[in-house]
């Protein structure tokens, strides 16, 4: 028997396809029905005698995951060990920046770096876009402004992914798709690549695979990720997700400062003299009220 180390790239229902250190790559399954790997995942593989297939026997630990809830009540994880979340606004469908807030929330929870993509720079901007971008950088996450139609600032965006593996989030319409087939290049057959070489069949359905870019990074495309809807469940989640308000949260007076209505709260003095911007304090008392709401409604 030999055994080595992997990552997961691409998963079909319980069979999944995986990549070795040195670069070749197989088949493989699972072994017993708890284990869960997810694309990103490093797994622990064994060959099997008589068979091509190798035998995931282990996840090593996530650095992070990507995580929502289902139907059934618990957390369905959709990717793990991500380095960066791309969240996506166009000019069309309309900027909606508190989705944007939420997803960068997710980012700063999940502790990956985030970056923001203003897609369609080529269709005309709704007015107050350029400030909100602006207020972006100034927090500290990189802004590209983006068009797949005319290639704008698609380089930049693979260079500040560079050797990481991303996954880009974003409400529908905004691009995201063909971001990613220009990000990863006309070498990425995409799904038929794969299912030629399983011998599966091209209509095969692919959960979820990593793509990987010409400068060494990655992206993990999934349906579950291109609707993802971040969950946050804990009232200090709120202030985490927002990283200017956490920054100013430790001159407040009180250390449970939630910075409504608390006095000598430093927040609200941030907000006063412009170094907080009101919109994103507004997302970040949307999202405490969101959570707030899911804890009064599970009793908790
Ligand atoms: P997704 O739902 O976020 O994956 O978005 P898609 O990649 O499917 O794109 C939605 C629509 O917007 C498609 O019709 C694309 O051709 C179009 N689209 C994507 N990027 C751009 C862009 O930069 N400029 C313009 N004008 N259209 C774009
Ligand atoms: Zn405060």
């Amino acid at each position: 028997m030999c055994s080595r180390s992997a990552t997961v790239i691409a998963t079909f229902s319980r069979r999944m396809h995986i990549a070795f250190p040195e670069g070749d790559e197989a088949f493989a399954r699972i072994k017993g029905k708890t284990l869960q790997p997810v694309c990103g995942d490093v797994v622990r593989v064994e060959t099997l005698s008589g068979e091509d297939d190798w035998l995931i026997t282990a996840i090593e630990d996530r650095h992070n995951q990507l995580s929502r809830p289902n139907r059934r009540g618990s957390v369905e994880v959709l990717a793990a060990n991500i380095d960066v979340v791309v969240a996506v606004a166009a000019a069309s469908p309309a900027p909606d920046w508190f989705i944007v807030d939420r997803y960068l929330c997710a980012a700063e929870l999940m502790r990956a770096d985030a970056i923001l993509v203003y897609n369609k720079t080529d269709e005309p901007r709704l007015p107050g876009t350029d400030a909100a971008l602006v207020n972006y950088e100034e927090v500290g996450y990189p802004v590209y402004r983006t068009s797949a139609e005319t290639g704008e600032q698609l380089d930049d965006l693979r260079g500040s992914i560079g050797v990481r593996t991303a996954i880009l989030v974003g409400q529908s319409g905004v691009g995201k798709s063909s971001l990613i087939n220009l990000l990863s290049g006309p070498s990425n057959q995409k799904t038929s690549g794969i299912s030629r070489k399983s011998g599966e069949g091209r209509h095969t359905t692919v959960n979820s695979m990593m793509l990987p870019l010409p400068g060494g990074g990655a992206v993990i495309d999934s349906p579950g990720v291109r609707d993802y809807a971040p969950a946050m469940s804990e009232v200090t989640d709120a202030e985490a997700g927002f990283r200017e308000i956490h920054a100013e949260a430790e001159n407040c007076r009180f250390a449970n400062c939630r910075h409504l209505r608390e006095p000598d709260c430093a927040v609200k003095g941030a907000i006063d003299s412009g170094t907080i911007h009101a919109r994103r304090y507004e997302s970040y008392r949307r999202v405490l009220r969101q959570i707030e709401r899911l804890q009064n409604r599970s009793g908790g």
